[in-house]
C-alpha cells in the first residue's frame, strides 16, 4: 500500500497565509492534505487527489496523526520547524563542483543534487555563452534530463547579449540574436527550452522577443545596454522576464531611468533578484522587491559550480573563475575581475531575506517558489503546499536554517538524520 506520512506540530505556509500547529500529509509523491492540525484540511486542488480518501479522513483522531498511526500511515512531530514549498530556480548555472554548461548528465545531476540538498526541488539549467553548435550540443543532452524529470527546463543565457555587459561571459563569442540563430538553440532542446536571456537593443533583438514569444519559450532582457524606451518596446514585444535585475544592465538614474524602471513598473514583468549580500545591496533589494511585490519577484542564485563547495578555482563555461571568500571573480582575460555568477544556495537566499532584508516569511516564500512556477507555467503542479500538487516541501527550524528536503515524496534530507 501507499506510505502516507504526517508531518506535525510546524508552521506551515500556505498559499493564504501562515498556520500555527499545521500538518501537511503526503501520500507517494503527492500533498494529500495541507493545513491545520486539528481543524478541517485545506481542499482538494480541483480535479486532483479525488480518487483518494477525502481530505480530513485521517482527522479521525486529530493529534494523534503522530503517535504511530497504524498501517501505512507514518508521523513525524516538527513542532518549532517551519515547512515551506520547496523552492523555484530559475537561473543556475552549476553546483558541487559541477556545471550544466558541460553538457554531460553527470555533472548536471551532480550540479541538481548540491541544489536539491539547500531546497531548490525545482530548477532550470543555465547555460552559458558558448559557441552555436557546443551550446545545441549541450541543450541536446540537457534536454534527456528534463524527460526524465530531473530538470524543468533550460535557460539559455546568451550568447546573444551586449559586448558592453557582458560580465563573466565570453566576449569573443557574442552575437547579434539573429532569430534563425535563436532558433537553432530552441530546435536543439526539442521542446525543453523554457527561457533565453538577450539583449534586445542589438540587431535582430524585438524580432527574436517575437519569436520565442511566440515558440513559448520566455524571453528574458539582460546583459542588455537598452535604454529605458527600448525596454519598453522589448516589452511591447513579449518580453516577460528581467535576468537578475540591476545586474549586468544601466543603472537607475535619475534623468535616465534606463531599463530597471522600465522593468519594474510593467506588471507583466517578473524581475529575477540575486539575494547573496554581493550582487545587491539589501537597501535595492528593499527598494525592488517593494514596487515589484512578491507576485513578480523571482529569487534566483545564479549559481556556479563553486556553489556548495569550498573557495577555489572552477570553470565557467569556457572561462575560469576564482573564487574567494564565497564571491566568484573572472581571474583573467579581458573580464577579469567581472562577478561570475554566485555560490548562492536558496536556502541562504531564504535565510538572508527575513533576517537581514526584513522580509516577511510568506512573501518571501511566495518569491522563491510560487511565483517562478508560475513564471514557468507549472504552478498546477509544484510552488505551494496543496492537496493535489507534488510533495516539494523544505523544513526549516526556527532560525531558517535548513533541516529537511522532501522532494516528490522522497526525503532528500530527512529532519532527523540531518
Ligand atoms: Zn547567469
Amino acid at each position: 500500500m501507499v506510505q502516507r506520512t504526517h508531518l506535525t506540530g510546524a508552521r506551515v505556509v500556505l498559499p493564504d497565509g501562515v498556520v500555527d500547529n499545521g500538518r501537511v500529509t503526503v501520500e507517494g509523491t503527492r500533498i494529500t492534505a495541507a493545513g491545520p492540525a486539528a481543524g478541517p484540511t485545506a481542499g482538494p486542488v480541483a480535479g486532483s487527489a479525488s480518487d483518494r480518501p477525502a481530505p480530513g479522513h485521517a482527522d479521525a483522531a486529530p493529534g494523534h496523526a503522530d503517535a504511530a498511526p497504524g498501517g501505512g500511515e507514518r508521523g513525524l512531530d516538527l513542532a518549532g520547524h517551519w515547512i515551506v514549498p520547496g523552492f523555484v530556480d530559475l537561473h543556475v548555472h552549476g553546483g558541487g563542483g559541477a556545471s550544466f554548461s558541460a553538457g554531460t548528465p553527470e555533472e548536471a545531476l551532480t550540479a541538481i543534487r548540491t541544489h536539491r540538498r539547500h531546497g531548490t526541488t525545482t530548477m532550470l539549467a543555465s547555460t552559458v555563452t558558448g559557441d552555436l553548435d557546443d551550446l545545441a550540443r549541450q541543450a541536446a543532452a540537457l534536454s534527456e534530463l528534463v524527460e526524465q524529470g530531473e530538470l524543468a527546463g533550460i535557460h539559455f543565457e546568451g550568447p546573444f547579449i551586449s559586448p558592453h555587459r557582458c560580465g563573466a561571459h565570453q566576449p569573443s563569442l557574442l552575437r547579434a540574436p539573429d532569430p534563425a540563430d535563436v532558433r537553432k538553440l530552441v530546435d536543439a532542446a526539442r521542446g525543453t527550452a523554457r527561457m533565453m536571456t538577450l539583449a534586445p537593443e542589438l540587431p535582430g533583438g524585438l524580432e527574436s522577443v517575437r519569436l520565442l514569444a511566440d515558440s513559448g519559450v520566455l524571453a528574458a532582457v539582460g546583459h542588455t545596454d537598452s535604454t529605458y524606451e527600448a525596454t519598453l518596446e522589448a516589452i511591447e514585444a513579449g518580453t516577460t522576464v528581467a535576468t537578475h535585475l540591476f545586474n549586468a544592465m544601466p543603472s537607475l538614474l535619475h534623468r535616465a531611468p534606463g531599463p530597471v524602471a522600465a522593468l519594474l513598473e510593467d506588471e507583466r514583468i517578473t524581475v529575477e533578484l540575486i539575494n547573496d549580500g554581493t550582487h545587491l545591496h539589501p537597501a535595492v533589494l528593499g527598494l525592488a522587491f517593494h514596487r515589484a511585490g512578491a507576485a513578480r519577484v523571482a529569487f534566483i542564485t545564479d549559481a556556479m559550480g563553486a556553489a556548495g563547495m569550498n573557495d577555489g578555482r572552477y570553470p565557467l563555461g569556457p572561462m575560469e573563475v576564482e573564487v574567494k571568500d564565497g564571491v566568484a571573480r573572472i581571474s583573467d582575460g579581458p573580464t577579469a575581475g567581472s562577478i561570475a555568477g554566485s555560490t548562492l544556495t536558496l536556502d541562504r537566499a531564504f535565510r538572508r531575506a527575513v533576517t537581514i532584508d526584513g522580509l516577511g516569511v510568506e512573501e518571501t516564500v511566495r518569491a522563491l517558489s510560487a511565483t517562478p512556477a508560475r513564471v514557468l507555467g507549472i504552478a498546477d503542479r509544484v510552488g505551494s503546499l496543496e492537496a493535489g500538487k507534488d510533495a516539494d516541501l523544505v523544513v526549516l527550524d526556527g532560525d531558517f536554517q535548513l533541516r529537511g528536503v522532501m522532494r516528490r515524496g522522497a526525503w532528500v534530507v530527512h529532519p532527523e538524520l540531518r
